[in-house]
C-alpha cells in the first residue's frame, strides 16, 4: 500500500486531462520565490509531507500570500510542523497557484471488493460532513452518467446558482467524473480523494487531492 502526497497524486491527475493547479515543491527559500514568482502571485504554501494528510488541521496551508511574504511564509510554515508534527518527514513547502473562488466539490473513488469501484460526488464541507448529501455510481460511467450523478444530489440547485451564487460549470464537473472513472479502470487505484476541486462558471480545478495506491 503506498499513499501518495498531494502534489504527486495530481500528477496522475494530470496523466488523465483534469485540471490541476499550476505547482511545484520548493525546498528552500529561494526556490519558493522563484516559483511564486514563475506561477504568479497570490499563490497558495502547503507543507509536502508523506506523513501528513490533512494539511491544515497541523497549519500546514496558506492562503493567499503576496511575492513580499513568500520566504517568510515557506519558513513559517516548516518550523511550524517541525514544531506540531516533530516525526513528520518534510519534502518541502508545495508552492501553487490561487484558484478562482467557486463551488467547492468533493470526488472520492473507492475499491470495493464487489463492485470493483465506487465513485463518490458531492458538495464539499457541511454538505458532505453533515448532511451526506453525496451520489454513487460504480465505474466506468459516461458522460450522461456523470451528468445524472450530479444532478440527482440534494444540494444540485446550488449548483444551478441561487442567492447570488454563480452556477457552476456542470459540464467540466462531469468531465472530471469521466477521467477519474476512466482513471479508475486503468490505475490500481485503492482510494483516490479530490478534496476539493474547485468549480466556477468557467471551469474545474482540483487544488487538493490524495491517492492509495495497491
Ligand atoms: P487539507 O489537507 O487540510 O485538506 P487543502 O489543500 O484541501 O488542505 O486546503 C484547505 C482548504 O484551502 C481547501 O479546502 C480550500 O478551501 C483551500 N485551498 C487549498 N488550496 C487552494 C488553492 N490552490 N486555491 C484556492 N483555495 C485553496
Ligand atoms: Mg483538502
Amino acid at each position: 500500500m503506498n499513499v501518495l502526497t498531494e502534489h504527486e497524486t495530481k500528477k496522475i491527475l494530470s496523466r488523465y486531462g483534469i485540471p490541476v493547479t499550476k505547482e511545484n515543491i520548493a525546498e528552500s527559500e529561494d526556490e519558493a520565490l522563484a516559483i511564486a514568482m514563475h506561477i504568479g502571485a497570490p499563490v497558495v504554501m502547503k507543507i509536502s509531507s508523506p506523513d501528513i494528510s490533512h494539511k491544515s488541521d497541523v497549519g500546514g496551508v496558506v492562503l493567499n500570500v503576496g511575492i513580499a511574504d513568500v520566504r517568510t511564509t515557506y519558513n513559517n510554515i516548516i518550523l511550524r510542523i517541525r514544531k506540531v508534527v516533530p516525526d513528520a518527514r518534510i519534502e518541502g513547502v508545495l508552492v501553487q497557484q490561487m484558484a478562482p473562488s467557486g463551488h467547492e466539490i468533493i470526488v472520492g473513488l473507492k475499491e470495493d471488493a464487489q463492485f470493483g469501484h465506487a465513485l463518490m460526488f458531492g458538495l464539499g464541507g457541511i454538505f458532505v460532513e453533515v448532511y451526506k448529501d453525496v451520489s454513487f455510481r460504480v465505474t466506468p460511467i459516461d458522460k450522461k452518467e456523470a451528468l445524472r450523478m450530479i444532478s440527482e444530489i440534494k444540494g444540485y440547485p446550488i449548483l444551478r446558482g441561487i442567492r447570488g451564487k454563480k452556477p457552476a460549470d456542470i459540464d467540466a464537473i462531469s468531465d472530471v467524473l469521466v477521467k477519474v472513472s476512466d482513471l479508475a479502470e486503468k490505475e490500481n487505484i485503492i482510494e483516490l480523494d479530490i478534496n476539493p476541486l474547485i468549480v466556477n462558471e468557467s471551469g474545474a480545478v482540483a487544488v487538493d487531492a490524495r491517492a492509495m495506491l495497491g
